[in-house]
């Protein structure tokens, strides 16, 4: 087995540490190829590879696209050209969106008697802003004691704080990875509840599944794996750590051999590898 992390966030959305920090981490764990893969932004990226400069562990850039499912559909992708002007200008509006997104939620909550404002979540934030900044700004004020506590009392579907995600559709998000010369694997796949396109998103350019999920039973891990080797994908794996002190995940997972080889030979296959 090797332990690698091909997911992982950092404040430039909505993780707690910088990306140097999770370079220092990612060696300090003993990752051999870690990737930061923030929501919607690259910016982290330039410390994370300085950061990474002379270490032990292969520090790479990477992201996650949020999709517009409302089932948490997330896209990871690699070895893409993050500097790409197309692909940074459909990120800028993906942003814009989110903010749009996060001031429904703010209107909703202040609706429920709430004193909370869209300034005061935006200063929880380098860049990206989601729902985790609209529960940790609950969480300063007292009104919940966690992310995971204002998720379930306000956040989620159902809940008087839930607004729709704004982002684009899974099949955009796969294309504009492949349109930068990247390639992409869906995240944490056992959110899924509607599985009825996943055979367009193969055919359009879905390479992966994230079977190695930090939080995969080994039954699900099977699961995934079977899909993707049924469909020709290959398997990622990742921890979706987003640092302390916010859900209980350790930075890093463990892969077979032959996944982690797979995936670093795919990345390897890039043109132009920015990673
Ligand atoms: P958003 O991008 O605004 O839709 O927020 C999605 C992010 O919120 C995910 O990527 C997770 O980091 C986080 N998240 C989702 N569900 C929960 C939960 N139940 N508790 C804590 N964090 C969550
Ligand atoms: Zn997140
Ligand atoms: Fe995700
Ligand atoms: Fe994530």
């Amino acid at each position: 087995m090797k332990k690698v992390d091909f997911h992982s966030h950092s404040r430039f959305s909505d993780g707690i540490l910088s990306p140097a920090e999770l370079a220092a981490k990612a060696e300090a764990v003993g990752i051999e190829d870690y990737f930061l893969t923030d929501h919607d932004t690259v910016s982290g990226i330039p410390e994370a590879l300085e950061a990474g400069e002379g270490r032990t562990v292969s520090v790479h850039g990477g992201i996650e696209i949020n999709t517009n499912r409302t089932d948490q559909l997330h896209i990871l992708g690699y070895g893409f050209d993050w500097r790409s002007p197309d692909f940074l200008s459909s990120l800028e509006e993906f942003r814009r969106r989110r903010v749009l997104r996060v001031e429904k939620i703010v209107a909703r909550l202040r609706g429920q008697g709430l004193d909370i404002s869209v300034d005061e979540i935006q200063a929880l934030s380098y860049e990206t802003l989601g729902r985790p900044h609209v529960a940790d700004a609950l969480r300063r004020k007292g009104i919940v004691r966690s992310r995971k506590a204002a998720f379930e009392r306000y956040l989620t579907p159902g809940k008087p704080g839930y607004e729709a995600p704004m982002g684009p559709s899974p099949l955009e998000a796969i294309r504009l990875i492949r349109d930068a010369g990247g390639f992409a694997s869906l995240a944490h796949p056992n959110t899924l509840c509607d599985w009825s396109e996943f055979e367009v998103w193969v055919k359009e350019g879905l390479e992966g599944i994230e079977a190695y999920y930090y939080s995969h039973s080994i039954g699900l891990i099977n699961r995934f794996v079977e899909t993707a080797r049924s469909h020709g994908l290959l398997t990622t794996g990742g921890s979706d750590y987003h640092g302390p002190p916010g859900r209980e995940t350790r930075l890093g997972v463990e892969v077979p051999d032959e996944v982690h080889g797979r995936f670093m030979e795919r990345l390897a296959r890039c043109s132009p590898c920015r990673s």
